[in-house]
């Protein structure tokens, strides 16, 4: 397995660090003031989006781009450093148009967007004049379990009604959502009583009578900006040709639409991790106690060793991962896809919590962004699926390939008896 970038990647990573040295980092303070204000910061970010597109520093994470669409076409393994490198700055990601939940449903209409579906939403996606959410979890189920959402999307003549609860709708509240792609239960298709071809996703746009955000839930005591909604559905008609799909696969679209997107998280989270090192390294070479630099204490320096080892080793699986996807399609990584998302998750949390220690109390204040995302990384490990579902995927894969070679281990066992003296 070889991970080095191609030359490809590697050209366009150049111009990304002097994107985000000149132009995202300076924006910074101007983000965090409209941020604060409970403004989504539009006024920074749309000049850079502009700026980014002219650069071909665009769309960067989708293999399938066509030449007649916008952005620059790389494979997973080779946009993976790019999503490190933009990760560093959570919100650096909306500038490339690179940002999830966008990213995934860009994916999922570019595999089953019939041509008007294209055009009315794929097209403005790829472009950034508009965004989306995905509306899959709901508050009366565990959500873990997507065969048993419990929304319905019904037949109506020649519509569809949907009659549904959603919530934690991640960018339903960015001014520029104008889409949802929601996820329920539907009556017909072919798949009858299987639980996994019973669920259908449609197309609804957030103006459409019925769609109602009751609120943009905090998560851990914070209120992002693009949301994390709930979002009622009550007698929402939409048109016929608003199904994405076909009836019934909703499910198997929705699991289509994970696997990279899981790289993606992951690399970005790899990127945080980065930062927060670098910043616990030189707060530890920096500030003294005991007449001692706090890095000069063994148990700080055991935690750099670990952060750092930890990193690399997650960074391997996900580069792993994403070779994976590139060689042998999504589904050959699924696995590996799970794996990454709880590795990562994990590792951002852990990561985080060390550095904050190094920092004192001023580790918990928004003076560093080392609070923020530790909060972040705890999220993640519920987005996309709780750690258990993902552990769970692993080690069932273990006990599958353990089953068909029962027995191969035999000469590694014996019945251990005395020898008679
Ligand atoms: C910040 C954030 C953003 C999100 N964005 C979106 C979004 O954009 N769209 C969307 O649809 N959803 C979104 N979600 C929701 C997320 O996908 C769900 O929270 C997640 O799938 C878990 O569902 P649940 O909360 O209903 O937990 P439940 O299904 O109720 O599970 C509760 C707990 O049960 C245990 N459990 C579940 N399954 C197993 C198992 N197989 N083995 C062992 N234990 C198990 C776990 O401990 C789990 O945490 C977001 C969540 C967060 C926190």
């Amino acid at each position: 397995m070889d991970f080095e970038p191609s030359p490809r990647s590697q050209a366009l990573h150049v111009p990304l660090q002097r994107f985000m040295d000149d132009l995202v980092l300076p924006s910074m303070a101007d983000w965090h003031r409209y941020a604060d204000a409970g403004v989504y910061p539009l006024d920074v970010i749309e000049p850079l989006k502009r700026r980014a597109q002219d650069l071909g520093l665009w769309n960067m994470f989708l293999p399938s781009l066509r030449d007649d669409q916008p952005g620059s076409r790389l494979d997973h393994l080779d946009y993976a450093p790019l999503a490190e490198t933009m990760g560093r700055v959570p919100w650096s990601a909306e500038v490339f148009n690179c940002s999830a939940p966008d990213s995934g449903n860009i994916e999922l209409l570019q595999m089953f967007a019939s041509p008007a579906q294209r055009e009315r939403w794929l097209d403005p996606l790829l472009r950034g004049e508009i965004r989306s959410c995905f509306a899959m979890s709901e508050p009366d189920v565990g959500s873990s379990d997507p065969t048993q959402l419990e929304t319905r999307i019904e037949r109506d003549g020649d519509g569809w009604l949907v009659n549904g609860r959603k919530w934690f709708i991640t960018g339903a509240a960015h001014p520029a959502c104008r889409v949802a792609l929601v996820i329920g239960r539907s009556g017909g298709g072919a798949g009858g009583d299987d639980p996994h071809r019973r669920h259908s996703i449609v197309l609804v746009p957030m103006d459409t009578p019925g769609l109602r955000i009751e609120r943009n839930i905090p998560v851990m005591d914070h209120q992002a900006l693009e949301g994390h909604c709930e979002i009622v559905l009550r007698n929402v008609r939409v048109p016929g040709d608003h199904l994405l799909g076909e009836e019934g696969a909703g499910f198997a679209m929705a699991q289509a639409r994970l696997g990279p997107g899981r790289v993606h998280h992951a690399m970005r989270s790899i990127g945080q991790c980065e930062l927060a090192l670098e910043l616990m390294c030189e707060r530890a070479l920096e500030r003294h106690a005991f007449s001692l630099r706090v890095g000069d204490f063994a148990n700080v320096q055991d935690w750099i060793a670990h952060s750092r080892l930890e990193i690399d080793q997650a960074r391997l699986l996900v580069l792993r991962a994403a070779w994976t996807m590139d060689r042998r399609g999504n589904a050959a990584a699924r696995v590996d896809a799970s794996a990454i998302k709880l590795i990562t998750a994990q590792l951002q949390t852990r990561v985080m919590d060390r550095a904050m220690q190094v920092f004192g109390a001023m580790g918990l204040t928004p003076d560093t962004p080392l609070a923020r995302l530790w909060s972040w990384g705890r999220a993640l490990r519920f987005l996309d699926g709780p750690d258990e579902v993902h552990l769970r995927t692993v080690a069932r894969a273990e006990l599958a390939r353990a089953k068909t070679r029962r027995g191969a281990n035999a000469r590694h066992l014996r019945r251990w008896i005395p020898v008679p003296p």
